[in-house]
């Protein structure tokens, strides 16, 4: 009895002991974690402050931040952009990303924010879904024919500016104005197969992407490139902002507007802005991501 009872007090020490050398192990682990873990903690930080650093003594963000269109919230974006593409000049890389060139179009996506009303932008990072506007307004014969509708107000400022023409001898007329949704998807699927889809990228609007279905864009008098000819273009050239009217696909900013020139595509964003664009020589889309967002986050 004696014998079993010393084996059951060393079977119970020796558990004992495991059992303590158990909890030792796990605190001893577990501080072993904390270390580790403030050890990275402390790294993460030091890192994103070195960026920061980095950012702020990079001589290039001086000249970035010179920029007359410079916007602080795509500062990183500039940064990135700029590492891509280090042979480019401040000036293009600020214009470059707040254009968005940095994104992938139709792939970097966000629903147009229709709540800036004429000065909504519309391409193709901003998507219209199957958007319907409410007051499409017909122009008349007198003004156009085919899709002969437009908003309201840019209807209103059409018929103004075509009657200005008129009186100096000239005829404008709108030959498509708003375009639903359905039409510029069968429009889009007809080019494409004639084309194939990179060509027709360049000329035509993926559906829920085109201006003219926001009722705010009139294509005038011919979509031939010569219309960029004729006395009714050199017209429009000179009067179109008085009317709130702005050639939106101008030559040699194709990468920026995403479009080929289309000397026959007018967009309605009001006349004091359309002016402004005229005066700084911008495109719309460098307009709204300066002027109309300003430094809203855009992504
Ligand atoms: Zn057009």
């Amino acid at each position: 009895m004696k014998i079993s009872k010393r084996i059951g007090l060393g079977i119970v020490c020796i558990l004992v002991l495991a059992l303590a050398a158990w909890v030792v192990f796990l605190s001893v682990r577990g501080q072993e974690n904390e270390a580790a873990s403030s050890i990275t903690n402390g790294e993460a930080s030091t890192n994103l402050a070195d960026q920061n650093s980095q950012i702020a003594q990079d001589p290039r963000t001086a000249a970035l931040k010179a920029e007359k269109y410079f916007l602080e919230r795509n500062l990183v974006r500039y940064q990135s952009y700029y590492d891509l593409h280090p042979d480019f000049t401040p000036t293009v890389v600020v214009r470059d990303v707040n254009a968005n060139l940095d994104k992938t179009k139709y792939v970097d996506v966000k629903p147009a924010d229709l709540s800036y009303g004429v000065l909504s932008l519309i391409n193709k990072y901003n998507d219209l879904g199957e958007y319907q506007p409410e007051d499409l307004v017909d122009l008349g014969a007198n003004y156009g024919s085919g899709h002969n509708m437009l908003r309201r107000e840019a209807a209103e400022a059409f018929i103004k500016m075509a009657e200005a023409a008129r009186a100096d001898g000239l005829i404008l007329r709108n030959i498509s104005g708003y375009r639903s949704y359905a039409v510029q998807e069968n429009l889009y699927a007809s080019y494409s197969l004639r084309d194939g889809a990179a060509l027709a990228d360049t000329y035509s609007s993926r559906a829920g992407y085109s201006e003219h279905q926001a009722g705010l864009a009139t294509d005038i008098n011919s979509v031939d490139t010569d219309f960029q000819y004729t006395k009714e273009f050199g017209w429009l050239q000179e009067y179109a902002a008085d009317y709130g009217f702005i050639l939106r696909y101008p030559e040699g900013l194709e990468e920026i507007t995403g479009f080929m020139y289309e000397p026959w595509h007018y967009r309605y964003v009001g006349v004091e802005p359309a002016r402004q664009i005229v005066r700084e020589g911008i495109t719309f889309d460098e307009y709204y991501a300066y002027y109309v967002l300003g430094e809203k986050s855009e992504w």
